[in-house]
């Protein structure tokens, strides 16, 4: 495999053992954890300086962090959004700036790409002949993207529910796609099942490949970078899986580790009412979620009934010293319309949660008045277009 010099290994984070990235490929051999990519910080030596000196091109810029070598990776230059001041944002929630990171500018429109770029790259690097996964859409979207540009066979697993775009885009990148009646648990099982009887699929599905974390962490590293260094006060984040937020954490440690920054900032879980498990769990102190009964929510890519990393995303919530919050569907809705109409910027109804989750914790006194909040916008506004119009609609609009 072409990694990195101080790549060392994947630890698992239940067990704590490190194993080869050449022969361990997904769960731990020895218990089955969440394998994470670890690094030889102390042979990591990059400056401020050597950063911005880099094209902002692509979230491989941060190519010592990774697991692999910008050259070897299959990319199509993902990452390097923009971080947009909204001014009346921050106005409305009566904090000094507000920022949304439009992770919508990604090449199949969300930032799922970061994680199938360094996930399909490892695939490839294994000699993956196909690659497989369950996905709310996005996902699965990306993955089938990717696939096809690294010349590899995909397996996609979508609930009925799953967005017309992201069935569409599988077909259009030449993904083989299972539309499972129900939700993200039955394409689950139904992926399952299959590869069972599939010994060679590789999985790309989240934390079963190590990989996908590991990817998004980046937007964290441009966060910061683009705010000339400073680390914001809160980010805030549309969750389902928490990969983004247990990447971001991830990252945010890295560079206060390496002498980059000194802090971290806050990270909040954004969740909608009717499937909050790991909301709740913060809630009551818990260390783990329980199993949501009746998912429910118009934010698919966030309906995650049974998040299986939450130990970690709770940890993250409160080593960060962050928060978590859930608001309904409608309030959510009336997000996406209005980021949309003051600041311009297109949201779609998952990412929106962020957007309806950051004004509750405004409300609630959770900000300061000079505070810095970055809004994670996770995926373009246009994939949810008939959603968002026909909350319109239900307005009489
Ligand atoms: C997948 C997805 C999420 C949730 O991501 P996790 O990291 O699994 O919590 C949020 N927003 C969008 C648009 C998504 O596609
Ligand atoms: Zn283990």
């Amino acid at each position: 495999m072409e990694t990195t010099p101080a790549f060392e290994g994947l630890t698992c984070v239940d067990c704590e053992e490190t194993f080869d990235p050449e022969t361990a490929t997904h769960r731990c051999p020895d218990c089955g954890g969440i394998l994470d990519p670890t690094y030889d910080y102390a042979a990591i030596d990059v400056t401020r300086e050597d950063f911005e000196s880099r094209r902002f091109d692509s979230m491989w810029r941060y190519e010592e962090l990774l697991p692999f070598t910008r050259e070897s990776a299959v990319s199509m230059d993902e990452g390097a959004t923009a971080l947009v001041d909204c001014p009346k944002l921050a106005d409305e929630m009566g904090v000094g700036r507000v920022l949304i990171k439009d992770e919508g500018r990604n090449p199949t429109g969300t930032f799922k790409d970061r994680g199938q770029t360094v996930a399909m790259t490892a695939a490839a690097q294994h000699g993956a002949s196909d690659v497989a996964l369950a996905s709310a859409g996005n996902a699965g979207q990306s993955a089938a993207a990717y696939a096809g540009r690294a010349g590899i066979d995909s397996h996609v697993f979508l609930p009925s529910r799953a967005g017309f775009t992201n069935k569409a885009m599988v077909n259009v990148h030449g993904g083989d796609m299972t539309i499972v009646e129900g939700r993200i648990g039955d394409a689950g099982a139904a992926y399952a099942d299959a590869m069972d009887d599939n010994d060679d699929w590789y999985s790309v599905k989240t934390f079963v490949t190590p990989y996908r974390h590991e990817g998004k962490k980046t937007m964290l590293y441009e966060v910061v970078e683009q705010l000339d260094w400073e680390v914001p006060d809160h980010v805030v984040y549309p969750t389902g899986g928490g990969v983004g937020l247990v990447g971001m954490h991830k990252a945010a440690e890295e560079f206060r580790d390496l002498g980059l920054t000194d802090n971290l900032p806050a990270m909040y879980a954004a969740q909608a009412e009717g499937c909050a498990p790991v909301v709740r769990a913060f809630q009551e102190g818990r260390d783990v979620h329980e199993p949501w009964d009746t998912p429910d929510t118009i934010c698919g890519g966030i309906e995650i009934p049974d998040p299986g990393a939450s130990p970690w995303i709770l940890d993250a919530l409160r080593e960060s010293d962050g928060g978590a919050v859930a608001t309904s569907d409608s309030a959510i809705l009336d997000a996406a319309v209005l980021v949309a109409q003051h600041e311009g910027l297109e949201m779609g109804a998952t990412c929106a949660a962020a957007a309806s989750g950051a004004s509750a914790l405004a409300d609630d006194g959770a900000f300061g008045p000079d505070d810095t909040v970055v809004i994670m916008n996770t995926g373009t506004g246009n994939k949810d277009a008939d959603v968002v119009r026909s909350h319109l609609m239900s307005k009489g609009i």
